[in-house]
């Protein structure tokens, strides 16, 4: 504990810290009738090594925190990949979704959401991931899913309210692929119960879909309607075009094993011991 020859006597003869100087011992008083008494305090090498100590150990408890959070959130392992580091190129619905990331507490306490919409592989999920990813390390809790998922896990959770409830909880909650629901009135009825719930909390919803944003403004559906009217009212609608992002892998990968059968068939030919 005090090691000799990291301290000296001072000229108040209590020990002293050879290092910081400090006194390593206090006269402190125990009572009135006891009077004061030596005791042991702790030097600022050691408050140092005990607020780093704290520091590392609380990190350590936020990582715990945040590797949990990220379970919760996804229901494809794959997503946690679908960051803004890993992103190509930063197309204009990338630069708006950082910005949403920026601007989190500000958005989360105007109850700011998004709407991303588009045609088909054109990346909305992937540009939703990123923002759930960015939040996630920040510690924010959210949850990303789809409305057919929501669907089937409310008909078959035993407690309703506590998986409506754990939808509400999450402070970003981000449903992919709006309009591939089905359309029944039962689907439709929990579709709006999980979105009133969110609007009703003034917590932000953000939403991908590949209708055109004229369909979802124009939906004469009364139940669709309703659905609509809440999400136009707090989700921005952003437009992500651009290219097809899987016709663009599959013609990457096309090309990338072409030059692989292209480079065999050089080597082949001019392979000395082949000939
Ligand atoms: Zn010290």
């Amino acid at each position: 504990m005090m090691e000799k020859e990291n301290t000296f006597i001072g000229k108040d003869d209590l020990i002293h810290c050879s290092v910081c100087k400090e006194p390593k011992q206090a006269w402190l008083p125990e009572n009135d009738l006891l009077g004061v008494r030596l005791r042991y305090r702790q030097c600022a090498c050691e408050r140092d090594a005990n607020a780093i100590e704290k520091a590392e150990q609380e990190e350590k408890e936020r990582r715990v925190q945040i590797a949990k959070n990220r379970r919760n959130c996804f229901d494809e392992a794959t997503m946690k990949n679908k960051t803004f580091a890993n992103t190509e190129e930063m197309t204009p619905a990338i630069c708006k979704a950082k910005k949403y990331v920026d601007n989190w507490d500000e958005m989360k306490q105007q109850s700011k959401g998004l709407l991303f919409w588009g045609p088909l592989g054109t990346g909305k999920t992937y540009v939703a991931a990123c923002i759930a990813n960015a939040l996630l390390e920040r510690n924010v809790t959210v949850k990303m899913t789809n409305f057919n998922t929501i669907v089937d896990t409310m008909f078959r959770a035993e407690n309703k309210t506590e998986y409506m409830n754990e939808l509400s909880r999450c402070s970003l909650l981000i449903i992919d692929e709006l309009g591939l629901e089905r359309s029944s009135e039962y689907a439709l009825g929990i579709i709006f119960d999980v979105i009133d719930h969110r609007y009703r909390s003034g917590k932000p919803l953000i939403t991908t879909t590949n209708l055109p944003l004229k369909e979802i403004k124009g939906e004469s559906n009364i139940n669709k309607r309703r659905i609509y009217d809440r999400i136009l009212e707090r989700c921005t609608p952003i437009l992500v075009d651009g290219e097809n992002k899987r016709e663009k892998t599959a013609e990457k990968n096309m090309k990338y094993l072409k030059t692989i059968f292209e480079d065999k068939e050089t080597q082949t030919t001019h392979d000395p011991h082949n000939a």
